[in-house]
């Protein structure tokens, strides 16, 4: 999902709680007692909702999921702290959500319960020959700590999305087609299990867990504290868009797939076309960017083939051959920020990424090109039926290449045969009971369509709605993750409406 821009410590509040059907809850101090019991036992800090900051602590990436009021949020610092949280959930009975980023599209990671929140476990350290990431550490943070570091990771397209579900759902970024998916490099990962023991999951340790945790999808199976993964051999990236004019859009939509299929794995892209606003009349803007594992000079010979397949010149083209974090930084719009400013607005005095009112998306992964027919018809949807206050994008990212060579079965992950991911996504600022309906029938436009050619879909692109999501997500992987779901987590205390073992449609 694109950004526009791509193109508390808490008051210490009395600490009572009040809904029915939660006992002992009540500012007890005494072991097995209530919310004191947990605030002066964590390394880290509790807010309720009495407490200075519970509006802002309860905030994720979509302003939608504000509306949703967790009985208590907890700001673990340490494993200590999560598998104390943990505990104390089980021991009040009170429904679990796990967060890292907050990003979930759906509001996986919050919940009107317990929140644990990791994201002051946000570690980027280097160890030997891997590198150890919390769950909370920013993607922006990452990347900027690895590169003086020399040391580089998988990373998606948006600067303040975190491994905590990025890792476990999968992870696409420009880099898949050379290094495949980020949950590939996973080496061990520490997990909070749903006793709130810990351990360290490896291929030589609890492996069915193991691999279940990389594209399993999270908030399914504990809460990781840690991944120790692989570094990629990326020390530079040329960051390039090249932005086009709407009326060749069929052609650039075609032409992207041509040149992916026809290019080396170095070059990872995205396909963008956005409409600010789609009040009748008001003209998209299609772009292909993305980042490219070599020279410059090479880019620009396969610019120049963009260019003949496309059937026109870009009218606007941007190459810069950087470090590899800065030509991250740039593809997330963030070339002309601090790192402090490219982070969410209210998590830093500086910060300035502003969060999105509310979504709604459907994506499908695409083993091929779609036929010249199949792009009349996804593009007729996409343009179809104009309401002013609705952001439109189509979006589209690459994978193939290592991802492809990868088995379907190597761990939880089975999108193998994807050569791409594409889909609809509306999104609104000031969302209306009209807005969101037109939105939803826009993005079930462009499923149907996909649904023509498509089957598989990605766990950390959830889909507003998406029957058989079980299927989608995960395919004959499915028994296997509910085997190690019954196996560490019988009692279901990680769960979420799609969770391993909730009902698919
Ligand atoms: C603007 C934007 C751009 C994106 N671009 C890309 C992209 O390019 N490529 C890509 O692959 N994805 C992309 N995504 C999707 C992203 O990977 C998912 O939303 C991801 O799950 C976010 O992880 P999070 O930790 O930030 O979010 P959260 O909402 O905190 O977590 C997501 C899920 O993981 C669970 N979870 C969180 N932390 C843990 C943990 N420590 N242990 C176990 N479970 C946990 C949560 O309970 C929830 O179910 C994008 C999302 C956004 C909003």
């Amino acid at each position: 999902m694109l950004s526009r821009r791509t193109l508390l410590k808490a008051g210490g509040g009395a600490a009572v709680a009040t809904a029915v059907g939660v006992p002992a809850l009540a500012g007890s101090a005494s072991a097995g007692g209530g919310w004191d019991y947990l605030r002066t036992r964590l390394t880290g800090d509790l807010v309720l909702p009495a407490d200075t900051g519970y509006e802002l602590a309860k905030q994720n990436q979509f302003g939608e999921f504000d509306a949703i009021t967790p009985r208590g949020l907890v700001y673990a610092e340490t494993t200590a702290d999560v598998s104390l949280a943990v505990r104390f959930a089980r021991d009040h009975g009170l429904p679990l959500r796990t967060r890292s980023g907050g990003h979930n599209y759906r509001g996986w990671s919050t919940g009107e319960g317990l929140v644990i929140d990791l994201s002051r476990i946000h570690h980027t350290t280097v160890t030997g020959e891997t590198v150890h990431l919390g769950p909370g550490a920013q993607s922006i943070d990452a990347l900027y700590a690895l590169g003086p570091l020399g040391k580089q990771v998988i990373a998606g397209t948006c600067p303040t999305v975190c491994p905590g579900g990025f890792l476990s759902g999968g992870g696409i970024g420009y880099q898949t087609k050379k290094f495949g998916v980020g949950c590939d490099h996973i080496v061990s990962a520490q997990i909070v299990l749903a006793d709130g023991s810990v351990r360290r999951v490896s291929a030589g340790s609890s492996p069915d867990l193991f691999w279940a945790l990389r594209g399993g999808g999270g908030g399914n199976f504990g809460i990781v504290t840690d991944f120790e993964v692989t570094p990629i051999d990326a020390p530079r990236m040329v960051a390039f868009t090249a932005v086009f004019t709407w009326d060749r859009a069929a052609e650039i939509l075609a032409a992207w797939q041509q040149w992916h299929l026809g290019t080396p794995d170095e070059l990872g892209s995205a396909l963008v076309f956005m409409l600010d606003d789609a009040a009748p009349g008001n003209m998209p803007t299609p772009l292909i960017t993305g980042g490219y594992h070599g020279s410059e000079a090479d880019l620009r010979v396969a610019l120049a083939q963009l260019t003949t397949l496309v059937g026109a010149a870009p009218v606007n083209l941007d190459v810069r051959d950087l470090a590899y974090h800065e030509g991250m930084a740039l593809s997330y719009g963030c070339g002309e920020l601090t790192q402090d400013e490219c982070h969410r607005v209210g998590t830093n005095p500086a910060a300035q990424l502003h969060r999105t009112a509310l979504l709604r998306e459907g994506y499908r992964f695409l083993d091929r090109a779609l036929t010249t027919t199949e792009i009349g018809n996804l593009l007729a949807a996409w343009d179809g039926q104009r309401v002013a206050g609705q952001r439109r994008f189509l979006h589209g990212m690459t994978l193939g290449g290592a991802n492809t060579r990868t088995g379907r079965q190597a761990n939880a992950f089975v999108h193998r045969d994807a050569q791409f991911i594409l889909g609809f996504d509306a999104q609104l600022d000031s969302p209306t009971p009209d807005l969101v309906a037109a939105s939803e029938a826009f993005v079930d436009r462009g499923t149907a369509v996909l649904d023509q050619v498509a089957r598989g879909a990605y766990v950390n692109f959830p889909g507003y709605k998406l029957p058989d999501w079980a299927g989608r997500y995960y395919a004959e992987n499915y028994p296997r993750l509910l085997a190690a779901k019954r196996r560490y987590d019988p009692d279901n205390v990680f769960r979420h409406p799609r969770s391993i073992g909730s009902p698919s449609a």
